[in-house]
């Protein structure tokens, strides 16, 4: 028996799209698994998990507990060597309250740290961060590159932004005044925009940016991109974040490859156009770029990476031995997700 089978990993927001292939990532290396689900009856969101893992023979299991109430997160924890935290709200468009992301994101982290902390038996937390902790708001990253150092600036970033940036702050502070005999290891894992695969026939709010490009559901493409990256090797780096001895203390930035969205759009185009789909690859103003984003949410949303979203993976290469596929491989496995699950329409049918 290796030593994996013997740990149990909880998993919060257990039927989330990163938190799925956390999960069969954890299974297929031999952990126990226990994830979080904020209704233990709704089961269509989590039923693909539990086929998976009787097909892989591992053991997995779900439990309630919500991020806006106490109830359920001690015995959520309970026996559990290691809690990879990444329930957070992530909307597809901007609240018009930022406290309803901000207070689940924040108060929710607080709470699986507190209970954690608590049970005597977890030794490590891995947080699941964003990039948009590190280059909202307007501050230039250094040679071009934003590292691990640099932070957002909470007033200049949008709700979503700022929940993911507290949280994390909020985590950092919590395991600064823990006492010796509560103490426990934190590593935040940092992703760029996740694609690839779908797990089930739900768009992700990430996979929406393909599922557009596909549906034409825009004549032309903004001048905007982002640091691409599969959310099989996010997987990956949560996993890695979990069992290496370097990485307690430590953020690790998980980008991939920044990609223009036009340039993804040339690789779709290429790939799709002869099963039908005509992806637009002309290209957006900013004035009309700005003009539209006032009337689709979305849009709004995808404003705020305008030109600043370089990030550099090279600590986790080195620390982690994290890899990470190109953007291309990733565009297509994302774009033949989504027809095989029937979320994109061609024009040949
Ligand atoms: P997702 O599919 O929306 O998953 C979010 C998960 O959080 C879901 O399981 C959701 O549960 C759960 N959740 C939300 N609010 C909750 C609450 N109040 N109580 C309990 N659970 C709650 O999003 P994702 O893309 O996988 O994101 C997972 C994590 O990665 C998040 O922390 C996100 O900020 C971070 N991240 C994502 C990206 C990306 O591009 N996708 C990039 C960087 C970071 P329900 O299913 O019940 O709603």
């Amino acid at each position: 028996m290796s030593p994996s089978q013997t740990e149990t990993v909880l998993v919060t927001g257990a039927s989330g799209f990163i938190a799925g292939y956390v999960i069969e990532e954890l299974l297929r290396h031999g952990y126990t698994v226990r994830g979080t689900v904020r209704d233990v009856a709704r089961t269509e969101k989590t039923t693909h998990l539990t086929a998976l893992a009787a097909q892989l023979g591992g053991r997995l299991e779900f439990v309630a507990a919500r991020l806006d109430t106490d109830e359920g997160w001690a015995d959520a924890v309970a026996g559990c060597t290691f809690v990879l935290h990444t329930a957070s709200p992530n909307p597809p468009a901007i609240p018009r309250d930022e406290d309803e992301v901000i207070r689940p994101a924040v108060d929710g982290t607080l709470r699986v740290l507190r209970a954690a902390s608590a049970s005597g038996t977890v030794r490590r937390l891995v947080l699941t961060s964003s990039s948009l902790t590190v280059n909202a708001g307007r501050n230039e990253p250094k040679d071009g590159w934003h590292t691990e150092d640099d932070w957002s600036l909470p007033e200049a970033c949008t709700p979503y932004a700022k929940s993911k940036l507290l949280a994390e702050r909020a985590a950092w502070t919590f395991l600064d005044d823990l006492p010796e005999d509560r103490r426990l290891d934190l590593v935040a894992v940092i992703p760029g925009l996740v694609l690839g695969p779908l797990q089930r026939p739900e768009v992700s709010t990430s996979t929406v940016v393909v599922q557009r490009l596909l549906n034409r559901s825009m004549p032309a493409v903004p001048n905007i991109g982002w640091s691409i990256v599969d959310v099989r090797d996010i997987a990956v780096a949560h996993r890695l974040a979990m069992e290496s001895p370097k990485a307690p203390g430590n953020r690790y930035l998980c980008g991939g490859t920044y990609t223009g969205m036009r340039d993804m759009a040339h690789v779709l185009a290429a790939e799709f156009a002869p099963q039908g789909f005509h992806v637009p690859t002309l290209r957006l103003p900013y004035p009309a770029m700005w003009l539209a984003a006032r009337f689709d949410p979305a849009l709004r949303v995808a404003l705020d990476f305008v030109g600043r979203e370089r990030l550099s993976s090279q600590k986790a290469i080195d620390e982690l031995g994290w890899t990470s596929r190109s953007s291309a491989e990733i565009l297509r496995d994302t774009g033949q997700s989504l027809i095989d699950h029937g979320l994109v329409h061609s024009r040949h049918k």
